[in-house]
């Protein structure tokens, strides 16, 4: 199928799981993930109406960038320090903002750009310990602590749930992510609008407990190599 069909087919599903709970399907905004994709079959999305393009490796979103105009870039992977320079420019929300030397940096480098980085805190909510993310315990100190950051501002939250054979076993990670957010709503200039969560496998769900962003690549562009 092409990449069109395959998004009318995201479409209709999301529209399904937000129907299903309730929720209006014109919330809920589609990352196409174009990781090892090319720049020629991320435009095919483009085409097709995807205006958010996501990333998880600074080089290539830097190679793209150049490439594919006219979309708002979100950082989705795991962010070193040294390589937020990079992407000041470029990315509109960084999705993975997990640790205190990387929301100094962005801090800092949000500084010399005189601009806000919009970010959403990862949160490691299935306690994984070959995953990235704040543990669950420690997320709300560090929204409060990074709410007095000027350079960042925080929109919510994103987590990646285990990979497992029935999206329905990840449910509870995706209502905990929700529950969490809810908690933290009471923070001074703390936002907590966005929940970045659910991917391929398990979006459905995902959108079912709150999601308003999907992060979705192998269903729009196929497996990757
Ligand atoms: C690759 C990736 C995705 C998309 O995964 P698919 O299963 O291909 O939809 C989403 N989020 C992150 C952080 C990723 O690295």
């Amino acid at each position: 199928m092409s990449v069109a069909e395959n998004l009318a087919v995201i479409h209709r599903e999301i529209s399904r799981s937000a129907l299903k709970a309730g929720r209006d399907p014109g919330m809920i905004k589609i990352i196409a993930v174009t990781k090892n994709v090319s720049a020629e079959k991320a435009r095919e999305a483009v085409a097709a109406g995807i205006l958010d393009l996501g990333e998880n490796r600074v080089q290539e979103l830097q190679n793209k960038f150049a490439h594919v105009r006219g979309v708002h870039w979100h950082l989705i992977g795991h962010l070193q320090s040294n390589k937020v320079k990079y992407i000041m420019d470029k990315a509109d929300l960084v999705h993975s903002l997990d640790r205190w030397s990387l929301a100094r940096e962005l801090d800092h480098r949000a500084g010399e750009w005189h601009k806000v980085m919009p970010v959403l805190l990862q949160v490691n909510v299935a306690g994984e310990q070959t995953k990235f993310g704040l543990p669950v315990d420690e997320v709300r100190d560090f929204a409060m602590a990074v709410a007095e950051l000027k350079g960042i501002k925080i929109q919510g939250l994103m987590t990646i749930a285990p990979l497992v054979d029935h999206a329905e076993e990840v449910r509870p990670v995706f209502r905990e992510l929700k529950n969490i957010s809810d908690g933290l709503k009471d923070i001074p200039g703390v936002c907590m609008d966005q929940l970045s969560m659910g991917m391929t496998n398990d979006y459905a769900v995902a959108i079912e407990e709150g999601a308003t962003m999907v992060r979705v690549g192998t269903a729009i562009f196929g497996y990757r190599e």
